[in-house]
């Protein structure tokens, strides 16, 4: 199990990910926090939810970190 995997499996775009996620069981989009799917009720294992949690950070700091060299250049 990888973390890129997971992200591959709950968005497709890089806006995606900033927004939200997309539920592995029904594809709809839901919060990128959420611990379930409001609309069919999947619940994220504890694990896998961890997993992608720390991925959407990893994926925040590396955007900050490409914005502010952006504004350098
Ligand atoms: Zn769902």
């Amino acid at each position: 199990m990888s973390v890129g995997r997971i992200v591959d499996g709950v968005a497709t775009t890089e806006d995606d990910l900033i927004g939200g996620k997309e539920c592995p069981k029904c594809a709809v989009s839901i919060r990128r926090r959420a611990r379930f799917c409001p609309h069919c009720k999947y619940r994220y294992p504890e694990d896998v939810y961890a997993a992608e949690q720390e991925a959407f950070a990893k994926l925040e700091a590396e955007m900050k970190r490409q914005e502010s060299e952006a504004r350098r250049a």
